[in-house]
This record gives C-alpha cells, structure tokens and sequence, in this order.
C-alpha cells in the first residue's frame, strides 16, 4: 500500500527526486500562490501519484496583489477538479503583524472552498483554535490541519467534527506534535513532511515518512503496516 503525504511542497523537489518518489507514495502538493499553484497542477499532469492543491498560503498576502491573486485561484478551481485548497490559514508566530490581510484572504478562501465544496489543508501556527472556529462558521466539510500544534482538548474538538490532524515527519523533536501523535484518534491521524523543508538544519522530505510511521507506530503500540493502511483509508474520506 502507498504511503500517504498529506502535505509536501513537491514544485521544490528535484526532477531525480519525484521520479523515485512516484513507486511508494501519494503526494498532495500544496501550493503558496497562483504560480505554484499552476505548477502543482502541472506536476499532477506528469506524475500521477501527485494531488495537486491551490491556494495562497499566509506567509504571502502582504507581498501580493490580493484581489487579483484570489481571482486568479478561483478560476484554476473553476477550470480543473481541485478537490482542495490550501496551503492556506493563519500565522500568528511569525507574521502576527499581517493578520488582518491573511483573515480576509483566508475568508474569501474558505467562501471558495464552500461554495466548490472542497476540501481544505491547514497552516495554524498560533491560530488552531480561531481556524476552527471559521471553519464551522463556514460550514467547511473536510479540513486537514497540517503540523498541528495546538492543544490536546482543542484537538479532541476539532477530532469529533471529523477533520484530520497532521502529525510531521520530525514529530518527535516538536513537542506540541509530539502530544499530538500521541493522543491522535486513529480515525482522524494524517502524516506529512512539509518538505522539501529546511528546518533546524534537516531538509524535511517524503522519504523520511517510512520512518516516522514506524516511530509513530512503536509509540501507539500498532504495526507500521497498519499506521500505513489507516492513513490511506483516512486520505479516502478526506478526498470523498
Ligand atoms: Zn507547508
């Protein structure tokens, strides 16, 4: 059964890398604006174990032409089966300052993703539990939050309304994630890399996921196999 990357930045990987990448693994692209988003879409034409994901990530909003750019988004929607939109959220962290831009266009997003009823994929660094909120306020049906690294009780929330929690790659050196992976539902457990990523001197990639599921699989007390087969199944749901 393929491995399932629930959030990679694949217009970042080398031609070599999405060769090898193509055998064991599903891969959904996110992307951080429309030109990535046209690449993402792209690389779906060319390999097929790519899912290819739209959207304006919020680490961009104050370096855009807004309007434009949500326009543009809307029209790929319009014109392919995206099935979900994302990188997409709120940063707290580290852009705490460019809030108010990122709420408006995180808001025109998730209006988008209501009226294509689509799916979303989550970026909520310090902002989990306003995300939630918009979420259901936007009756959004499928969300996936990426590297979660809120609270336990808000997880168990946003657990019961069936969206999916996004454990990492380095979940073990991320101490929120970390609680995370080990208090996930097996019902609502994604797994992801982020890469290609630089942090903390690791380039984050897909191939390290064999890895991570079977740490992930060691603390939980289950085979890698099954961690395996439960992200896949989870992957469906979130997709349907
Ligand atoms: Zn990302």
């Amino acid at each position: 059964m393929k491995i399932v990357d629930a959030h990679s930045h694949a217009y970042d990987y080398s031609k070599n890398e999405l060769e090898k990448l193509e055998k064991d693994f599903i891969i959904i692209s996110v992307s951080e604006d429309y030109s990535t988003s046209k690449k993402s879409i792209e690389l779906s034409k060319i390999y097929r174990n790519i899912i290819p994901v739209v959207g304006i990530h919020p680490w961009i909003p104050h370096r855009i032409n807004v309007k434009d750019e949500l326009r543009k988004i809307e029209e790929l929607i319009k014109r392919t089966s995206i099935k979900i939109i994302g990188e997409i959220g709120l940063d707290k962290t580290r852009f705490r300052k460019t809030l108010d831009v990122q709420l408006k266009v995180f808001e025109e997003l998730l209006k988008t993703a209501a009226d294509y009823d689509l799916a979303v994929n989550i970026h909520s660094a310090g902002t989990a539990g306003k995300i939630f909120q918009l979420l259901l306020k936007y009756d959004i049906k499928k969300a996936y939050f990426h590297w979660y690294t809120g609270s336990i009780p808000l997880m168990k929330q946003i657990e019961s309304v069936g969206y999916f929690i996004g454990i990492n790659v380095v979940f073990e050196d991320s101490k929120n994630n970390f609680e995370a992976a080990k208090n996930v539902n097996l019902r609502n457990v994604l797994f992801e890399s982020d890469g290609p990523y630089k942090t903390r001197g690791i380039r984050l990639s897909t191939f390290m996921l064999k890895n991570t599921i079977e740490k992930f699989a060691e603390l939980r007390g289950i085979k890698p196999e099954k961690a395996i087969k439960i992200s896949y199944k989870n992957l469906m749901r979130y997709l349907k």
